[in-house]
């Protein structure tokens, strides 16, 4: 797939003067709505490629997203440990202070005996958003460091699907369904794993909406190509 024959690759049949006439798979674009090929444009950071049928967008470059998703998934990196292992928020209900971390919570629900909630809670909140900005950090330090070793088209790969697993925004919902609820029977203090976690959710999510999949995977492709 990543050898140069997968360009050169014909599609179509022959025609009435019997010659076969040939497209380049670089050429043309697939719709993934309604599988309508398209002319595959060159597209500016800011515009978009919108297929005519059914309006569904194809290509929407953004600028610099190696050097955005890498800065981005670094800084979310950083903030990981901080927003799982430090206090989110202390409650305060006549004078008994109570406070708690992401971790606490994953630990405290496994001890109630709700097991299959913890371990989805640790892995929508804790394990797939830290492997998701890792991968993100991983790819863009490779693809800037213009190095395309053989195994960074199957992390690529990892990342698309594990796209849609990553739940902050869900447990960001979480915490502040709590925080309205206990607003009127206790005092809250906001601890530094709530601005951390916030911090956390952002970067996470700027870091997937920089990364422009169709430009990383150009990349990947030249870059192997090349090697
Ligand atoms: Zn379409």
């Amino acid at each position: 797939m990543w050898s140069n024959d997968f360009n050169q690759k014909t599609i179509g049949s022959k025609d009435a003067y019997g010659s076969e006439p040939t497209f380049n798979l670089d050429q043309v674009l697939a719709c993934p709505a309604c599988d309508l090929l398209i002319e595959n444009k060159p597209v500016q950071p800011g515009e978009k490629l919108i297929c005519p049928r059914c309006d569904e967008i194809l290509l929407a470059p953004k600028s610099n997203s190696v050097n955005h998703s890498l800065a981005l998934a670094l800084t979310g990196l950083i903030l990981f440990p901080y927003a799982v292992f430090m206090p989110i928020m202390t409650l305060d209900t006549m004078g008994i202070e109570n406070s708690g971390t992401i971790f606490d919570g994953i630990i405290s629900t496994w001890h109630t005996g709700y097991w299959l909630v913890a371990v989805i809670l640790a892995m929508t909140s804790v394990a797939f958003p830290l492997i998701k900005l890792f991968l993100i950090f991983w790819i863009s330090l490779n693809l800037k460091r213009k190095r395309i070793p053989g195994y960074l088209p199957q992390l690529m790969r990892i990342y698309v699907h594990s796209d849609e697993w990553g739940m902050l925004e869900v447990m960001m919902i979480g915490i502040l369904v709590t925080i309205i609820k206990m607003h009127h029977t206790a005092h809250i203090h906001y601890d530094t794993g709530f601005f951390c976690f916030t911090a956390l959710m952002l970067t996470a999510l700027g870091s997937s909406l920089a990364l422009d999949k169709t430009e990383f995977w150009r990349q990947i492709e030249h870059g192997r190509i090349q090697g």
